[in-house]
C-alpha cells in the first residue's frame, strides 16, 4: 500500500552520523522506505533550544544536507516542491522540507519567503519552547497563543501555499492559528490526549477543531506519546488510530512516526509499517479506510494549500 508518513528527524541524525539516505542504522532510509511503499515523507529541519543563536545557520546547513542527499539519490527520490511535480511512486519518494519550530526566522516574513525559495514548504511556529512566534506546549494550558509576529507569519504561510503544522504549540495558539490560517491544518505527529495524558497529545476538542478546519493528525510512534504508563505495542498505538478514526472520523487520520526523533518508538524501523496494515485489517478497517489512513487523506490537504 502507498505511504505518506508526515515526520521524520532523519536529517538532522545523518548530520550527526555521517551516514547516508540510502542506507543507514536509523529507524529511516530510502532503501527500507521504498520496500515499505512510501510515496511521499515529510523531512524535519530541527534544532534543540540552546542551539537557536545558531539557528539560521543551523537550519541551512540541515537544508544542505538535503539536497545533497537528494541529488546523490535522485533516482530514488525527489523534492516535493509544486503540487503539479507529485507523482505518488513506490520507487521514487516525494520528500517534503518541514521547519520544526521557526526560531531561524526570528520574526521576519522575508526570511520566511527566502525559506521557501529555498523549498521549505511546511512550518511548525514552535517546537516546546516559547519563541517570538507562539509559545509550545512547555507553557502549559495558560499560554500566551501568538504573537503578531506570529498571526502575519500564518497568514502569510496560507497566502504562499505552506503547510502549517500545529504539533508542539500550546492550546491557544492552536485555537488562533486555525483562525489565522483559514484552511486545512496539519498535527503532523502527535496523538489523542484522551488515551494518553501528555501535553504533547491533543484533547477532544483540539481534534474536533482540526477536524473543523478539515485538516488531518499524524499519529506518533513515539512510546511515550502512545502509553503513559507502560512500554507501548503496535496495539497500543492502533488504539489511538481507532479513537482519534471514531471520534473525527477516518478521513482526518494520517501518520506521522517521528522515526530518528526519538530513541523508543513503536516499530523498529520504515519498513515494519506492513505489520501496520495488518494489525488495522485486524481492528476491521477496510481496505478503503486504510488507504486513507495511509496516503489520501494528506493528498487532499496538500492538493488543497501547496501551490
Ligand atoms: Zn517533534
Amino acid at each position: 500500500m502507498k505511504i505518506i508518513d508526515l515526520h521524520c528527524d532523519t536529517i538532522g541524525r545523518l548530520l550527526e552520523t555521517q551516514e547516508g539516505l540510502f542506507q543507514n542504522q536509523g529507524h529511516f532510509d530510502l532503501q527500507r522506505a521504498q520496500k515499505a511503499g512510501l510515496v511521499l515523507q515529510f523531512f524535519s529541519l530541527f534544532l534543540y533550544p540552546d542551539e537557536h543563536s545558531q539557528a539560521l545557520k543551523g537550519i541551512l546547513q540541515q537544508i544542505d544536507r538535503f539536497y545533497e542527499e537528494i541529488e546523490q539519490q535522485s533516482e530514488s527520490v525527489y523534492p516535493l516542491l509544486f503540487i503539479k511535480d507529485y507523482q505518488p511512486d513506490e520507487h521514487r519518494l516525494a520528500a517534503l522540507l518541514h521547519l520544526e519550530g521557526a526560531e531561524c526566522l526570528g520574526t521576519e516574513i522575508e526570511y520566511l519567503r527566502i525559506m521557501y525559495r529555498l523549498g521549505l514548504r511546511s512550518v511548525g511556529l514552535t517546537w516546546n519552547d516559547r519563541n517570538l512566534l507562539a509559545d509550545g506546549v512547555k507553557e502549559g494550558p495558560n499560554d500566551g497563543g501568538l504573537s503578531q509576529a506570529g498571526c502575519r507569519m500564518v497568514r502569510e504561510m496560507r497566502k504562499m501555499g505552506m503547510l502549517l503544522d500545529l504539533s508542539h504549540i500550546a492550546p491557544h495558539g492552536f485555537y488562533q492559528a486555525i483562525d489565522e490560517y483559514e484552511g486545512p491544518v496539519l498535527v503532523t505527529h502527535a496523538n489523542a490526549r484522551s488515551l494518553c495524558d501528555h501535553p504533547r497529545n491533543l484533547d477532544d476538542n483540539q481534534l474536533k477543531k482540526l477536524a473543523e478546519s478539515g485538516g488531518v493528525i499524524g499519529l506518533n510512534q513515539v512510546s511515550g506519546f502512545v502509553s503513559t504508563d507502560k512500554n507501548p505495542i503496535l496495539e497500543d498505538f492502533v488504539n489511538h488510530i481507532v479513537y482519534v478514526s471514531k471520534l473525527i472520523g477516518v478521513e482526518h487520520v494520517a501518520l506521522g512516526s517521528d522515526f530518528d526523533g526519538a530513541d523508543q518508538v513503536v516499530l523498529p524501523g520504515v519498513d515494519a509499517y506492513l505489520q501496520l496494515e495488518n494489525m488495522l485489517g485486524q481492528k476491521g478497517f477496510s481496505r478503503q479506510e486504510m488507504e486513507m489512513i495511509f496516503h489520501s487523506n494528506v493528498e487532499r490537504v496538500i492538493r488543497q494549500i501547496l501551490k
